[in-house]
């Protein structure tokens, strides 16, 4: 019995090692506390580079990369760096960063399926749940860039069921919720992107549509009503973007490159700049 009961400890022991181990490395999405009491924000990952600004015991950021010991976050519109060692991760997901046009507001990116649930399955087996994530940070980096307090509603690959994730939006009293995902049609010529809204996301649907067509190949396939629960039971605007289609070749090619990630990231800040500033 004894032998068990210090087994079991070891074994606890070990997850506890594995799982600090694993946490003192900077995860793209991944929000972190500043645990000291205060802290240097500097323009390169270097103890000698140029201080741009401070940070309290508290605060939070968000990493969009690592170097050697150093965090890459963003600053007044600009990349900054904050020594690692002094930052805890944070479980909220949550992000504040001042200035800039988003500065002021809360914004829930919601990255469909993940887990268990691995959304539509594309062409090479592709599945929906992992572009969606790629996409989905290059979206909240894009948004911090530009000044937004940023939740995401999994940084990773796992389950989070729809309840929740309204929950973390209605939490958050967040002013729009932005739920990403990729779609399939069993025609590989199908193809394009809309947007959906139930009742009061209609506003902000119609300006990041409108943004998307502007800057997106794809084509525009317009806005549209529909029940989702992620959008219905949302105290707060909430749209459901479609990224194009996975079922079809040529956009797949389209949707997984660099160049379009940052393209849809680019439109849903110019669209949301248009819906908080018109
Ligand atoms: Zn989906």
């Amino acid at each position: 019995m004894d032998y068990i009961k210090r087994l079991t400890s070891l074994f606890i022991f070990l997850l506890f090692l594995f799982t600090t181990t694993l946490t003192t490395h900077a995860k793209s999405g991944q929000t972190y506390e500043v645990d000291a009491e205060w802290l240097h924000i500097r323009s390169s990952p270097s103890v000698h580079a140029e201080i741009i600004g401070k940070l309290k015991k508290g605060n939070k950021v968000m990493a969009f990369g690592e170097n050697s010991g150093w965090l890459q976050t963003y600053y007044h519109g600009g990349k900054a760096w904050v020594a690692s060692k002094y930052l805890v991760p944070d479980d909220e997901k949550e992000v504040f960063l001042t200035d800039g046009l988003l500065s002021g507001y809360t914004i829930v990116i919601d990255p469909g399926h993940g887990g268990k649930d691995p959304g539509a399955i594309g062409h090479n087996d592709v599945l929906e749940k992992d572009l969606i994530l790629i996409t989905s940070l290059k979206i909240a980096e894009q948004l911090v860039e530009t000044g937004a307090t940023v939740i995401l509603t999994r940084v990773d690959d796992s389950f989070v069921s729809l309840n929740d994730r309204v929950l973390i939006s209605n939490q958050a009293d967040s002013d729009v919720f932005i739920s990403i995902h990729f779609n399939a049609f069993p025609e590989d010529y199908v193809g394009g992107i809309n947007t959906y809204y139930y009742q009061s996301g209609k506003g902000l649907a119609h300006n990041i549509q409108h943004a998307l067509s502007q800057e997106v190949p794809l084509r525009n396939r317009g806005v549209i009503q529909s029940n989702y629960r992620v959008l219905r039971d949302n105290n707060s605007p909430a749209i459901l973007i479609e990224l194009g289609f996975i079922t079809n070749k040529t956009e797949l090619t389209t949707i997984q490159s660099d160049s379009y990630q940052d393209k849809v990231a680019r439109a849903i800040a110019n669209g949301l700049i248009e819906y908080f500033w018109e």
